[in-house]
C-alpha cells in the first residue's frame, strides 16, 4: 500500500489554499465571537469558556504560523550542508518530548558526510514535521528509526514509525491541505513538507500499513562540498 506524493500533483493553487486558511480560520474566530457576545449580553463567561477561547486562539496563531513558513517572503539561502548534522539537531531537539512519550530514535547514519544544497531552516522544519507526524501516530510509545544514506548522487532519508498507520482512502489524501484526523492537528505540515522538499528539487514517497507503522522517504539531490555563493547561491521557495 502506497502512494507517491508526485511534483504538483497535489498542489493547491494559491487562491484555493488563501479560501482554505479562510474558512478553516473563520470557525475559531466565530466560536470566539460567540463567547464574546455572550459576555457582553449575560456577563456569563466561565473557566470552561476560556479554556476554549484559549484553545480557539491557539489554533488560529498555529494556523498562521505554519502558513508563514510557506509565505515567507525573504529570499532564503542556500547552502551545502551535512545532513547528518541537520537531522541530528532536529533529533536533539525532539528527543525530550519523545522521552516523555515512551519513545526512541534509531539512528542509522552513513559514516562519511552526506552533502545537500539546501535552506538548512526548511530542511529542519520538514524533520521536524516528519519525525512530530511519526510521534503523534504512537500514542502507546515505540521506535522510531532514521536512515540516512547517499545513494549515486542522492541524499536517501528515511523515517520509519511503529505507529498506527494510515488506510489506503487516507493515504490518497495526504498532502491535501486542512487533512487531519486530529483534533489538534492543522494538516498544514505535510503540505509545507511538500513544497519545501519541492524547492530542493527532491522528491518524498510515504508508504504505510493500518497498525504496523508509517515509512516516510525523503530523496534529496546530493551534492559534492562547494562555495555557498554560485549562481544558485539565492533561490526562493517557489
Ligand atoms: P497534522 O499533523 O496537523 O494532522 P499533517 O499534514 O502533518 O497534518 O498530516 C496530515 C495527516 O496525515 C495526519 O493528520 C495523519 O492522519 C496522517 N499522517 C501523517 N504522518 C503520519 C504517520 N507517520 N502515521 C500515521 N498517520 C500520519
Ligand atoms: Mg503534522
Amino acid at each position: 500500500m502506497e502512494e507517491l506524493l508526485r511534483r504538483s500533483e497535489k498542489l493547491t493553487t494559491v487562491g484555493q489554499l488563501a479560501a482554505g486558511v479562510a474558512h478553516e480560520i473563520r470557525n475559531p474566530l466565530t466560536t470566539l465571537r460567540g463567547f464574546l457576545q455572550m459576555q457582553q449580553r449575560t456577563k456569563s463567561i466561565n473557566q470552561m469558556h476560556t479554556d476554549i477561547m484559549l484553545s480557539e486562539l491557539d489554533r488560529i496563531n498555529l494556523i498562521v504560523s505554519e502558513f508563514l513558513i510557506l509565505a515567507k517572503p525573504q529570499a532564503v539561502q542556500f547552502e551545502v550542508r551535512d545532513v547528518r548534522f541537520t537531522l541530528g539537531d532536529v533529533i536533539s531537539l525532539l528527543d525530550s518530548e519523545a522521552h516523555l512519550h515512551n519513545i526512541e530514535f534509531q539512528p542509522h547514519f552513513s559514516s562519511s558526510p552526506v552533502l545537500v544544497h539546501c535552506e538548512e531552516n526548511q530542511l529542519k522544519q520538514v524533520f521536524i514535521n516528519i519525525l512530530k507526524n511519526a510521534m503523534e501516530a504512537m500514542p502507546a510509545g515505540g521506535t522510531i528509526r532514521l536512515q540516512l544514506a547517499e545513494e549515486s548522487g542522492a541524499a536517501i532519508i528515511r523515517v520509519t514509525d511503529e505507529g498506527e498507520g494510515i488506510s489506503k482512502e487516507r493515504l490518497e489524501k495526504l498532502g491535501e491541505p486542512f487533512y487531519t484526523n486530529k483534533e489538534k492537528g492543522t494538516g498544514l505540515g505535510l503540505m509545507v513538507t511538500q513544497r519545501i522538499i519541492e524547492g530542493h528539487r527532491g522528491s518524498m514517497r510515504i508508504e504505510s500499513e493500518l497498525g504496523k507503522g508509517t515509512c516516510v522517504t525523503i530523496i534529496l539531490p546530493s551534492t559534492e562540498a562547494r562555495s555557498d555563493t554560485d549562481e544558485d547561491g539565492k533561490q526562493s521557495l517557489a
